[in-house]
């Protein structure tokens, strides 16, 4: 698959078809800039992929001048990895073909592709894999990492719907990895992160989804959020698997569905979307709409594709984004009152927390079986300090999400790699894969053993 372009090369590299973007060139900033505003790193040289023979042609590059390598696919990982400072970022956002085979269910996949892409394209057909929450979030990074998002208590994590990778590696040979070819590579490639070699084409199984969904946000009071919590920690202890939520606390977003006079006040929201029929929502989602009264209560019929994209302007590029974050277990009283009495002390407005649902079809797959670790954790939650350029919260608002954090010290069990910020302690990798990180040592060993795809979670050898 190649997507044309008309734009010339600036400079040469054997066999490169695409753009090379130097820092003395018009499109330079825009080029290096990352989701995370807070991200300034200023590349040697960016080598914009057209195809995957670019992307072999980079890669050899970088080995013969010995430059550090950054890989963009979304460039929406808030840790800032798909740049680096003086050395090449193999930038393939020009490559987002997306091809759907509907008789046979399957979706290919180009490594630059954004989830908009890919929701647009399948849920043509009715058909959907797991993908984030938010549409301009990069397929390769999310996937690579695991995937969560609101199918996967139903159809599992995005790597869970993978069949096939293909790969160019560290000394630029292209494999594909599947169950029956480089099994082993295969394996390390669901959960294991940019740490094998570039993926520049995904292949995923998919699912009947809506198109219409039963989905959308209740809100309650921030005064509520304990009791809210209580409630909903029995409410989901029973709901089926077809139930994706995810519980947001922060203000309440200026967006058009949202009423002007909730805008900006602190609220606890638990969005949902039901992966099956809109009548059978209907029932399982009645006493959660029914508990107290809600602030607001949008949930409705909604195409699945327009859903996917109801939280893009809440986290905008440009402005500056710290996180941290840790899964947890099932909602005990005394991690609620935690949650309830740090969730709201935040200082700027646009900063919130947000808690996945796990579970489900997640913690059916047996530990060990992909790369994914921490397969029974209950629920993801970040807490995500916002502020955009020029605003003065970044301090108070970060102090904030350590401090947050560092109180869920207890509870903690493990973390998703593609939470991770740039600034954590080595050790965190660690955690995020649990008992399959030393078998990922061995498969970075066979694949990548000087470690030439190193600007990421790294998996190394302590
Ligand atoms: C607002 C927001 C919402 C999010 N929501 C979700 C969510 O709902 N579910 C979820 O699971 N995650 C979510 N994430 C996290 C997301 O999975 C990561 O940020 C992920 O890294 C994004 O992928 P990307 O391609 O944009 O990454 P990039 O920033 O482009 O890359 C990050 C790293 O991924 C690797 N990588 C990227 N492309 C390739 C490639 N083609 N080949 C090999 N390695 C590659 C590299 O190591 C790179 O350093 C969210 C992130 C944000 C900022």
């Amino acid at each position: 698959m190649t997507t044309p372009t008309t734009a010339p090369a600036v400079e040469t590299i054997d066999g490169f078809r695409g753009r090379l973007i130097k820092g003395d060139h018009a499109d330079y900033d825009i080029a290096r800039a990352v989701w995370n505003g807070a991200i300034d790193r200023r590349p040697r040289l960016i080598a914009r992929c057209i195809g995957v023979a670019d992307v072999v042609a980079a890669v050899r590059f970088a080995r013969d001048h010995d430059l550090e390598i950054a890989i963009r696919g979304g460039g929406h990982n808030v840790a800032g990895t798909a740049v680096c400072d003086d050395g090449i970022v193999i930038d393939l956002s020009a490559m987002r073909a997306v091809r759907v085979d509907h008789a046979g269910r399957r979706a290919w996949v180009q490594g630059g592709a954004l989830w908009g892409d890919v929701d647009r394209e399948t849920q043509a057909h009715g058909l959907a894999t797991t993908g984030g929450i938010v549409s301009h979030t990069g397929v390769a990074g999310l996937t690579l990492g695991g995937g969560v998002g609101w199918l996967m208590r139903k159809h599992g994590l995005t790597v869970d719907n993978l069949l096939a990778a293909d790969i160019v590696t560290a000394d630029g040979e292209r494999l594909r990895a599947s169950e029956d070819e480089h099994p082993d590579l295969f394996w390390a490639l669901r959960g294991g992160g940019g740490n094998f070699g570039v993926v520049t084409s995904f292949e995923f199984r998919l699912n009947t989804v809506g198109p219409t969904v039963l989905a959308g946000p209740i809100l309650w009071d921030a005064a509520d959020a304990g009791e809210v919590l209580r409630f909903y920690r029995d409410f989901i202890r029973d709901a089926p698997d077809d139930l994706g939520t995810v519980v947001r606390f922060g203000a309440a977003p200026p967006v058009s569905d949202i009423p002007e006079d909730l805008h900006w006040r602190p609220v606890v929201m638990i969005g949902t979307c039901y992966a099956g029929p809109c009548r059978d929502a209907e029932q399982v989602l009645r006493p959660l709409r029914a508990f107290r009264t809600p602030l607001l209560d949008i949930v409705g019929p909604t195409r699945y594709v327009e859903f996917q994209s109801a939280l893009d302007s809440t986290v905008v590029h440009g402005w500056n984004y710290y996180w941290k974050s840790t899964h947890l277990p099932e909602l005990r009283d005394d991690l609620i009152d935690v949650i309830a009495e740090h969730a709201f002390s935040c200082s700027s407005p646009r900063s919130y927390v947000a808690m996945f649902h796990l579970k489900g079809a997640v913690s059916r797959v047996t530990e060990g079986a992909t790369a994914f670790g921490n397969r029974q954790a209950s629920h993801a939650i970040t807490l995500d300090a916002v502020w955009r350029p020029g605003e003065d919260f970044g301090d108070r608002d970060t102090a904030w999400s350590k401090g947050f954090f560092a109180a869920l010290g207890r509870f903690r069990q493990g973390v998703y790699v593609n939470f991770l910020n740039h600034d954590e302690d080595p050790d965190r990798v660690r955690e995020a894969y649990g008992s399959v990180y030393d078998r990922l040592v061995d498969v970075k060993t066979t694949y990548d053993p000087g470690n030439v795809f190193h600007h990421n979670q790294n998996i190394r050898r302590d």
